[in-house]
């Protein structure tokens, strides 16, 4: 992990994952925790090395790729900690990640891995979309929904720690679908990034950018393709398609490759949150058909 300065207070652990660092005089606030127990190790051997405080941690949604490393933080250091409400109560009850995957049955030990489910947290204060003083200055948070219920950014210093509010365009075309919870929310908190003034921001996968915008310009067309590929196969089946096979239908034509239980979980979930927009603009419905889930093309409100 690369320990990159941006500016005279604000810095970012450059890994699989990103970590954001904001120092003011006596205190230093960590942005999300990483992945485990061993990235956040690293990260604090490296901050004690650079003689750099801890006293706080943000995290912005409660995806523990963001938040596993935070157990091993709170228990070895005394940080204040921040988390969007909704977000918080995941945190401190992480089940409920493999809980909501696995369609509200208690998940099955398969579901509860390290990429789904990490350890319980502390969570002192929970944050909206507001300005919190650190220090001497003040961070303001943005809420960006969509990809998880309630994901905040946070923007200090002119800097803007966008969490997964958007993905570096190599992130997208790895990721194939990217995950994402509700396609309206995703589609507007792009838009809202758009409209914060930065100098730059640090996306949660990705390297820092000055020249974000073109980013999340990228990251909305990205968007607008899936979801037109989606209308195109539901209109292909003029009597309706079941939802398992558009399902199937979208992860072969965006070649996803092999998938286990929990990661088609993930990708079942980020096709239906495309499928709930279009129903949204009464473009799509859904019906049970032969005890199956059916989506179908409305046509009623096309005329
Ligand atoms: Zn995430």
């Amino acid at each position: 992990m690369n320990f990159i300065q941006l500016n005279n207070s604000c810095y970012y652990f450059q890994g699989a994952v990103n970590i954001g660092y904001v120092r003011n005089g006596e205190n230093g606030l960590l942005i999300d925790a990483g992945i485990d127990k061993q990235t956040m190790k690293k990260v604090l051997k490296r901050l004690q090395g650079d003689n750099l405080p801890v006293t706080h941690l943000f995290v912005t949604h409660a995806h523990s790729d963001h938040y596993g490393g935070a157990e091993h933080l709170q228990s070895t250091v005394d940080v204040y900690t921040y988390a969007p409400k909704l977000e918080a109560a995941m945190l401190r009850h992480p089940i409920i990640e493999p809980l909501y995957l696995f369609q509200g049955n208690k998940p099955l030990p398969e579901m509860r891995n390290k990429f789904l489910e990490g350890k319980p947290i502390r969570v002192d204060e929970e944050i909206e979309q507001a300005t919190y003083p650190f220090g001497d200055i003040f961070f303001q948070c943005y809420s960006l929904p969509g990809h998880s219920i309630n994901q905040h950014g946070l923007l200090i210093d002119k800097i803007l720690y966008a969490a997964d509010g958007y993905f570096a365009e190599e992130q997208l075309h790895k990721h194939k679908i990217p995950f994402i919870i509700d396609a309206k929310d995703t589609l507007e908190s792009l838009h809202k990034l758009k409209s914060i003034d930065c100098v730059g921001a640090v996306p949660g996968h990705g390297l820092f950018e000055e020249d974000f915008v073109k980013t999340v310009d990228a990251n909305i067309s990205y968007h607008l393709k899936l979801m037109n590929s989606i209308k195109s196969v539901i209109q292909e089946h003029e009597a309706g398609i079941y939802h398992d096979e558009l399902v199937a239908e979208i992860c072969t034509k965006w070649d996803v490759g092999d998938l286990n239980v929990p990661s088609w979980m993930l990708f079942r979930t980020a096709v239906t949150a495309y499928v709930t927009m279009l129903v949204q603009e009464n473009t799509t419905e859904l019906l049970i058909n032969n005890y199956r889930l059916m989506i179908r093309e409305n046509k009623k409100s096309s005329h």
